[in-house]
């Protein structure tokens, strides 16, 4: 998804905005009419029917009909396909909820045609956008041809982006046959089997003690004053800025490991349910909140869940989870598995064979080799030995 920088201007502010508010609306509209639904009861509303009753709505409120029935459509659309992405086991995405205004603004529009989206000059393009005419954006990259459709959002900091959507064509194996094992690091972002460690970009020193500063001071202003919108405004600032360094690594990252590997092996780490699991629920409080709160901060923070959902899309089929118990405690020299070689945090030294290494890239190496070991000193599969993958070691 290559993002842009919109730049609107006041009237056409004004325009992007009712659509955000229209789209909004009509997801709200969705989301209302499905929170009725409960199991036994005849189905909620389809997508059809949604468009009968948005037509209905649009009737009744000339605010809305004054808005693009493209847009409002689309929003329905978006919510059609999240709800089917609720109801997906393999997928488990949350269950869509309310959209609150100020928060996540942002509308679809699809079916663009080619003569849509044009440059002006060296750093200015422009997208024709319903109602709004022609927005200009900074060209601060190649716009993919053949784009179908954009997005438009509005951030809490108040700066509108476009991006547009391509199926981004898959990356080619080099059909070198080697597999490539990745282990999620704290301290470092990923290691790989081959000794490489990335790290995702974070803020500076300067920026993270300015936002340490701007915490502190946010807690202490009073509720609804200027004083505190400035502040919370501040910060959004400084977490748009560490969001779009993550986004940037974790294209670059994937785009480099899919073409060097024919396979990728991660952890399944199911990241998404680690990160909901640490409040817990009422009934079945979570364990060690702070720390798992920390820890997941720091997960979220390392991109990991992004560089593999880019992986994914880069190279589809050619990314294989792989069980993560014991790849920390494995040996990947031979085999050895016990707690006491994990010596600390970085260092891996097989009590069996004296093998030591980077204990992430120990990790790796496992990963890299697929081992799901099941129990303490057992190797879980038994593979025929021509069908280990090879590993690559240290080639960097
Ligand atoms: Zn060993």
């Amino acid at each position: 998804m290559s993002r842009y920088r919109l730049l609107p201007s006041p009237a056409q502010e004004a325009a992007l905005r009712d659509h955000c508010g229209h789209a909004r609306f009509t997801w709200n509209l969705a989301v209302e009419q499905h929170s009725h639904w409960r199991p036994g009861r005849t189905s909620a509303p389809g997508y059809l029917e949604q468009c009968r009753q948005l037509t209905a709505a649009r009737a009744e409120h000339p605010w809305l009909a004054a808005g693009s029935q493209m847009v409002q459509q689309q929003a329905l659309r978006d919510f059609a396909q999240a709800t089917a992405a609720f109801f997906d086991p393999e997928n488990r995405a949350g269950r869509p909820s309310w959209r609150k205004a100020g928060r996540n603004g942002g509308f679809r529009v699809v079916a663009v045609k080619p003569g849509e989206v044009r440059r002006l000059s060296r750093h200015t393009g422009e997208v024709r956008v319903p109602k709004a005419g022609w927005v200009r954006f900074r060209w601060s990259r190649p716009v993919p041809p053949g784009a179908k459709s954009y997005r438009i959002t509005l951030d809490r900091t108040g700066r509108w982006h476009v991006a547009f959507a391509v199926i981004p064509d898959p990356i080619a194996g080099p059909g070198n046959g080697q597999t490539v094992g990745i282990d999620r690091g704290v301290a470092v972002s990923a290691a790989l089997s081959t000794g490489e460690m990335l790290t995702a970009p974070g803020l500076s020193l300067g920026r993270r003690q300015r936002l340490r500063r701007l915490q502190r001071r946010l807690a202490r202003a009073r509720p609804g004053s200027n004083r505190r919108a400035r502040v919370k405004l501040a910060i959004a600032r400084l977490r748009a800025r560490e969001t779009d360094r993550r986004k940037d690594w974790a294209e670059k990252a994937s785009r480099d490991i899919a073409r060097r590997f024919d396979l990728i092996r991660v952890e399944d780490l199911q990241i998404r349910n680690m990160t909901r699991s640490a409040k817990g629920t009422r009934e079945n409080p979570g364990r060690n909140v702070r720390q798992k709160a920390g820890l997941n901060r720091e997960i979220m923070r390392s991109g990991w869940g992004l560089l593999v959902r880019r992986l994914e899309d880069k190279a589809p089929g050619r990314v294989e989870k792989i069980n993560p118990a014991f790849t920390s405690q494995r040996c990947s020299a031979c085999g050895y598995v016990d707690g006491k070689s994990r010596e600390s945090q970085a260092v891996f030294r097989c009590t069996a064979c004296g093998f030591a290494c980077n204990a992430d890239v120990n990790a790796a190496r496992n990963i890299a080799a697929g081992h799901a070991v099941t129990a303490r000193g057992g190797d879980g599969v038994a593979r025929p030995v021509n069908r280990e993958p090879q590993l690559l070691l240290q080639s960097a």
